[in-house]
């Protein structure tokens, strides 16, 4: 029960623009079921192997997003059926997701994870590593994947001008791009937010929230 109050308590807290994802990672297939019975079809997962797990379990309208760090090796496990992937910091993963999706006669869409924080622990691009990506000629002749947005965390601390500004600079890149349209790259989705900063992260601009423990307790 307190799953689905939790979720449902939460889903009608967002504004109509932002997407609910709901971030299962070592929860229980039934765990996941309550929130799935109380309408919830996002998902994220942070491991592969337990996204697969899940996936094979559950019913085939979810959508599953991997929000962790992915390994080169591991892409073809997920490449038939994830629906997008939060967590692409370089050139050579994103070569590697649009041969597993050609393989798999797909087209996967993804966001470019941002360094954003101040700790030395979180994976993402910087600003040059960004421009650099979206310049070079592979990427722009990869045909089965698709840039779809910025994914980006927060330093983790209480400090909230921190956050705030943490936050409204991955907005700010996310706007500087807002020109770019071709034909594997259009920005729509800024994936910011977690249990513990979500509103805020709205509030800067987040189009899509990534929430676990506030709805399936603590892990
Ligand atoms: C675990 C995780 C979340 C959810 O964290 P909560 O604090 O439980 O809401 C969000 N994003 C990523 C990348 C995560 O690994």
């Amino acid at each position: 029960m307190a799953i689905a109050e939790n979720l449902l308590k939460i889903k009608n807290s967002l504004p109509e623009n932002v997407t609910l994802v709901a971030v299962s990672k070592t929860k229980p297939v039934t765990d996941l079921m309550e929130a799935y019975t109380a309408g919830q079809r996002i998902f994220g997962e942070n491991k592969i192997q337990e996204m697969v797990d899940k996936w094979e379990q559950m019913p085939k309208d979810i959508e599953w997003h991997m929000i962790g760090h992915v390994q080169t090796n591991k892409v073809k496990y997920m490449a038939p059926f994830v629906q997008l992937i939060h967590g692409v910091d370089s050139l050579k993963l994103l070569e590697e997701i649009n041969k597993q999706a050609q393989k798999n006669n797909r087209v996967i869409d993804c966001l470019l994870q941002m360094y954003i924080a101040e700790e030395e622990s979180k994976f993402g691009l910087d600003e040059v590593e960004l421009h650099n990506l979206l310049n070079s000629s592979t990427f722009n002749q990869m045909k089965n994947i698709r840039i779809v947005g910025l994914m980006g965390m927060a330093t983790f601390t209480d400090n909230q001008n921190q956050i705030k500004k943490e936050f409204t600079h991955l907005k700010a890149i996310f706007d500087t791009l807002q020109k770019l349209k071709t034909e594997n790259c259009e920005l729509k989705t800024i994936s910011m937010g977690m249990s513990g900063d979500y509103p805020l992260a709205i509030a800067c601009g987040s189009t899509m929230v990534r929430i676990g423990s506030s709805i399936f307790g603590g892990r």
